[in-house]
Order: structure tokens, then sequence, then C-alpha cells
């Protein structure tokens, strides 16, 4: 991935604003206006999605995500000042034991926000480093496949492996993602512990931007 000085600093600079809680959206109709670039994160529960967001842009305890059984489902906003974008907080999914009500809410309200989402630039679909790639992650995949939504994996809690665990899972992975047509072909290895690939998350997010016509300024 050619991320330039440029792009890291104002990935930087992005994650140093004041991050502000916009919003939980429980229903499709609850979304608010599609008039800035969205950026979101998803990934299994226990994932480390809370603590990267955290680590990403620091929004101690705002990023808490409802992880108990039976808790509402919520998509959850968040707003960088002075910058054109959206953080998206998806719900997390892969309850061992989620009631059929729970997986079908999360579905609808899921599949409904990326099916239908043209602000929606990037899906930054997390994997746990040690298990790499699940069945209900295959599943997420193939869901943004058919959406035509541009996604890509990352790797968390790289650190609870070793260097050689940690280059294998990143080969598997990208191997991968080559295989789905909307996957962006990269994979990034992130700790939340270490901050290891942090800086380049938050360089990839102002490239998004970037691209989308909306630079970091
Ligand atoms: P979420 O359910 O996806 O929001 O996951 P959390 O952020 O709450 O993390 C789940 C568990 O994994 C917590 O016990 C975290 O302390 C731990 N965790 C999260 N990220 C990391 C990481 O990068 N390294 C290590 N070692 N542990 C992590």
């Amino acid at each position: 991935m050619e991320l330039t000085p440029e792009l890291l600093s104002a990935g930087e600079r992005l994650a140093a604003r004041p991050w502000a809680f916009v919003k939980s959206v429980v229903a499709l109709d609850g979304l608010p206006p599609g008039d800035r670039v969205e950026i979101a994160f998803a990934g299994r529960s226990n994932v480390g999605k809370s603590s990267l967001l955290n680590a990403l842009v620091g929004f101690k305890g705002l990023a808490r995500t409802s992880n108990t059984p039976g808790r509402t489902q919520e998509i959850n906003y968040f707003r960088p000042d002075m910058a054109d974008m959206f953080l998206v907080d998806m719900p997390g999914y892969g309850f061992a034991k989620a009631p059929k009500a729970k997986v079908d809410a999360w579905t609808e309200l899921v599949s409904g926000y990326l099916k239908g989402r043209q602000a929606l630039a990037r899906v930054f679909l997390l994997i746990d480093a040690r298990h790499g790639v699940k069945a209900v992650d295959l599943g997420i995949m193939e869901m943004l496949d058919a959406a035509a939504v541009s996604y890509q994996l990352v790797l968390t809690k790289s650190d609870k492996i070793n260097t050689y665990e940690l280059a294998d899972m990143i080969t598997q992975t990208g191997e991968m993602a080559a295989a789905h047509p909307a996957a962006y072909p990269f994979v990034l290895a992130t700790s939340s512990e270490t901050g290891q690939g942090i800086a380049e998350l938050r360089g990839q997010m102002a490239l998004i931007l970037e691209e989308r016509g909306h630079p970091v300024r």
C-alpha cells in the first residue's frame, strides 16, 4: 500500500481533531442524510472494534458497543471537527448463542444500510489475527461483494501472535481478499495494544477522503 508521508500526516491531523458522537441508529429511517463520506467499521463481537476505534481516534467510552445478547443493535455515528465525514460503528455480529430475532434484526439493519448507502466509501472489516476469516465473516464479505461496497480486511490484536504467524495470516487473508471482487487487495495488521498499523489506518482514511474529493485540511 502506497501511503505517502502527506497522507500519513493528513491521517494524523484527522485523528487529532475533536470527535463527537452524532447518533445511534436502530432502524433505517433513523439514518442521517447521506451527504458526508462514510467510513464504516464492522466485525465479529469481541474482535477488538471498540479498542481499535479508541486507538484510532480516541473516543474512549463512546464506542462501547452493545455486546450483550438482547441489547439493541445500533449503528453509531461519529463525526470529526472540520471534516466532511462520518465514522460509522457497525453493530458486532457472530454471537455464539444469539436468538434468531436478534440475528434477523441485525441483518435487516446492516444489509439495508450496506445495500443502499451511496455515501459509504469503505468498510473496514475487522478480523482477529489469531483466528482469521470465519464463515460468518465470509457471509459479510459476500454481502459486501453483492452490494459492491468497497471493503478492506484489517487484522486486529496482531500483538497476540508472533511475527511469523502474523506474516502467514496476512498472506492467507490477502489471498482471500484477492478472491473477492469488492475487497481491497491489501490487508492491514493492527494492534490497539502496541499501536501497530494505527498510523496506516488513519492514512488510509485520509486517502479515502481525498479520493472522494474531501481531502483532510
Ligand atoms: P469489540 O467487542 O469488538 O468492541 O471488542 P473490544 O474492543 O471490547 O475488545 C475485546 C477484548 O479484546 C478486550 O478484552 C480487549 O482488551 C481485547 N483487545 C482488543 N484489542 C486488542 C489488541 O489489539 N491487543 C490485545 N492484546 N487485546 C486486545
